[in-house]
């Protein structure tokens, strides 16, 4: 059995490499060479909360594969303080990708292709704030505007990457316990220190992390049995200050959710759910979610579609949107569209979702149901989709050819003429970005 176990382990785990290969985006040239993308294969970070000094550091230990000798990319909106590959110190410059899509940081030194270990340190000053003998910080993300994933706080790659990834977080000083609500596996090794754990299927867009101090949120633990046996550790909470806020209307609500995807979609994806009632809209991780109370449906549809079978880059990040809205506004069905959009044709390099997802995505995806009505509509082919390509990032043309093959109708002339247009042109359409309303980092402060 453990050798069963092991051997999958080892599949799935050459599988996901395999993927990121395939999913990396092209070098491009930069003077003196070439900028070259790297598939990280596990990263290790230290985060230490030094309360005395009311500061936050974090050491990160990456391991990576080029496979061109060139600059490596890597991402970290704050600027390292120090670096160092295969243990020689180097620095780091922050350039705009050739189409100006996206920032990213490359090393100023050449590395041959092949394995690395990369060591960056840099200081967490992002959605923190020390109180009395604690801290509370958070890495929430957005996909709405740039480099608002994991490279916001952390160094990190970009969202096509599967990374294996561990937290030391201590906690240095502290007069009161700090609670950790994060998706991954936490080991308590002292008082004040904690390991985590990630899947290792998951990306710069998956981890969900939050601590406070102890008492400065009201939570709810239990189970959810999922139709597979598991029984599904769930906890739900809020700030103590959300006043109006009810952990048994979210428990009841989230029970709903929860039964209703697992009917439609098979097994919870993710081994854990975590739901943080705050904000206004909200934002997903793997079986995560920073929400409000009416969006929580399609945040938790969100582990099945974005951090179930996900999106490798920008351009594959509507897809999510689209198919969530279309659950959100009860699966209509229409046989016509008028109109176009973008919303796969930006710039090559983009990491950003286009917002017309939301409507005409959505209008799109009743448009696709109507059209394969006599073959069972679209949601026989989302429950394929996540059960043939869960956890493999992808683009949108293997979207396209995924359903190509599954209904053995050509589609691409759809997605070509009202997803590759050059512009969003529907002007019935209202766009509705309510659900993933950006909030600005002074109102994420609110929230922590
Ligand atoms: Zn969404």
């Amino acid at each position: 059995m453990k050798l069963f176990i092991l051997l999958t382990l080892l599949t799935s785990l050459a599988f996901a490499t395999e993927n990121d290969f395939s999913h990396m985006p092209k070098s491009f040239a930069v003077s003196g060479g070439k900028a070259v993308f790297a598939d990280f294969s596990q990263a290790n970070y230290s985060i230490n909360y030094d309360l005395n000094a009311k500061k936050a550091s974090v050491l990160a230990e990456i391991k990576l594969e080029t496979l061109e000798d060139g600059y490596p990319i890597f991402d970290s909106v704050s600027a390292p303080e120090s670096l160092s590959i295969d243990g020689e110190s180097v620095s780091a410059i922050e350039i705009s990708t050739p189409d100006q899509a996206t920032t990213l940081r490359i090393l100023d030194k050449v590395i041959k292709a092949g394995k690395h270990t990369l060591i960056v340190n840099i200081s967490l000053t992002t959605l923190i704030e020390f109180v009395d003998g604690g801290v509370k910080s958070a890495f929430w993300t957005s996909d709405l505007s740039e480099r608002k994933f994991l490279e916001r706080y952390l160094p990190a790659n970009f969202e096509f990457d599967q990374v294996e990834m561990t937290f030391l977080v201590k906690f240095i000083g502290a007069k009161a316990k700090q609670v950790i609500y994060t998706n991954g596996i936490v080991t308590e090794l002292d008082d004040n220190t904690f390991k985590i754990n990630y899947p290792a299927y998951y990306t710069a867009s998956s981890i969900f992390f939050h601590t406070v101090p102890q008492g400065a949120t009201s939570e709810l633990r239990f189970t959810l049995k999922s139709i597979d046996g598991r029984e599904i550790p769930v906890v739900v909470y809020f700030s103590k200050t959300s006043f109006g806020a009810s952990l048994e209307r979210l428990k009841d609500k989230t029970i709903e959710v929860f039964h209703e995807l697992e009917s439609d979609y098979g097994p919870f994806p993710h081994p854990s759910i975590t739901v943080l009632q705050a904000g206004s809209g909200g934002m997903e991780y793997c079986g995560a979610t920073m929400t409000d109370f009416s969006a929580l449906g399609h945040e938790l549809f969100h582990s099945y579609f974005a951090r179930g079978v996900m999106p490798a880059n920008g351009n594959a990040g509507w897809l999510d949107e689209a198919l969530a809205s279309w659950r959100d506004d009860g699966y209509q069905t229409i046989s016509s569209l008028s109109g176009s959009s973008r919303m796969s044709a930006h710039p090559y390099y983009t990491r950003i979702t286009d917002r017309a997802a939301y409507s005409f995505g959505e209008r799109f995806m009743s448009y696709l149901d109507g059209k394969l009505k006599s073959k069972g509509g679209l949601k026989v082919f989302m429950r394929h989709m996540v059960d043939k390509k869960v956890f493999s990032p992808l683009f949108v043309e293997d979207f396209i050819q995924e359903m190509t093959n599954f209904y053995d109708v050509p589609v691409s002339e759809d997605f070509k003429k009202y997803t590759f247009g050059t512009e969003f042109t529907n002007s019935g359409l209202k766009i509705k970005s309510q659900i993933h309303r950006k909030m600005s980092l002074e109102e994420m402060q609110k929230f922590l």
